[in-house]
């Protein structure tokens, strides 16, 4: 069968692979639609050298269940329940955890064997495709609900892609008012379709003094989601004292906390628990991911898909693949 392998920086392709054993407790599933998230893009541009050569890529996917036919999400993060850190409720930091697509074989394969918890039913009124985007969202909602903002909070969402558009419809779920920040009118104008308060492109404003006027002290939160060094090295600039600084997309960065007292800074990578939160705001329509979907391709086209993406001319912000 096939599936989609990392070979090394900017070569990803499709070979043949065994079919899985099925073990108990395991339950066969075959593939049916995933996508490409930012984490995918670091492993291809050779941004983290853990992504080991020859590891089937792919961490957001549904699929079709052997044993009952039904649809499934597949959840990239398996916890073990008794570790140290997971009987202190900190499952995503498991250390006999499976990270599926990460540290363990991912889910662009034709069929793989997953232990049963891995796997959330799909209502009806989710579409595959809307079933391929849920990592994004649980991760959104961790994030959201880490921070706990009051109503009418300043949140700063700094790049507006896929994830960063997931944080500003959640935020704005929370109550908050929202600053979406980008340098891609195209991203912005999605920024301010799904209700953004503030639009800031950073290519033409200065987003410090834009929001230093806005908020007066700086903002309650802000979430860094455009994945480069850059962006991390403002946040000091733009979060308010006290404030918190949530850093999703990259970690890498010189921080310079002369005015930023008090503020905490931290990483916010993979969602453990939250998936069928997020499963459940899709269904019931509170959140949208068909709208940031922009690409399809198949299976056998991935070398395509990653190549697209990393191209900006071509304004990728979703990509799904299909079986
Ligand atoms: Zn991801
Ligand atoms: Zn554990």
């Amino acid at each position: 069968m096939k599936a989609a392998v990392y070979q090394n920086p900017y070569e990803i392709k499709i070979e043949e692979v065994p079919k899985p054993e099925v073990k108990a407790g395991r339950v066969l599933v075959h593939f049916k639609t995933g996508s490409i998230c930012g984490t995918d893009m670091h492993f291809y541009r050779g941004d983290w050298r853990w992504m080991k050569r020859g590891r089937i890529i792919g961490h957001d996917a549904c699929g079709i269940r052997d044993d009952t036919g039904e649809r499934v999400v597949m959840v990239p993060v398996v916890n073990c329940g008794h570790c140290y850190f997971c009987l202190r409720g900190l499952p995503t930091y498991c250390i006999h955890g499976k990270f599926y697509g990460l540290t363990r074989d991912g889910f662009f394969v034709e069929s793989k064997a997953l232990p049963s918890r891995a796997l959330i039913s799909v209502p009806d009124n989710i579409s595959d495709e809307e079933a391929a985007v849920v990592e994004p969202v649980a991760l959104a909602l961790r994030v959201l609900n880490h921070l706990q903002p009051n109503l009418g909070d300043w949140v700063t969402v700094v790049g507006q892609g896929g994830i960063g558009l997931l944080m500003t419809q959640i935020a704005l779920l929370k109550g908050c008012r929202v600053i979406a920040v980008d340098i891609e009118d195209y991203c912005l104008e999605l920024s301010k379709k799904y209700g953004a308060d503030i639009v800031i492109n950073a290519k033409t404003e200065d987003v410090s003094k834009t929001i230093r006027k806005l908020t007066k002290y700086g903002s309650d939160f802000v979430i860094e989601a455009a994945g480069i060094k850059e962006t991390v090295e403002q946040t000091p600039f733009l979060v308010r004292k006290s404030g918190k600084v949530v850093l999703v997309g990259e970690s890498k960065g010189y921080l310079n906390l002369e005015d930023a007292d008090e503020a905490q800074f931290f990483t916010m990578y993979i969602s453990a628990i939250e998936y069928p939160f997020a499963v459940e705001l899709i269904s019931r329509r509170l959140v949208d991911v068909r709208g940031l979907i922009t690409h399809r391709f198949g299976l056998e086209q991935i070398e395509t898909a990653f190549k697209t993406i990393d191209d900006p001319l071509n304004r990728t912000l979703k990509v799904i693949i299909n079986r």
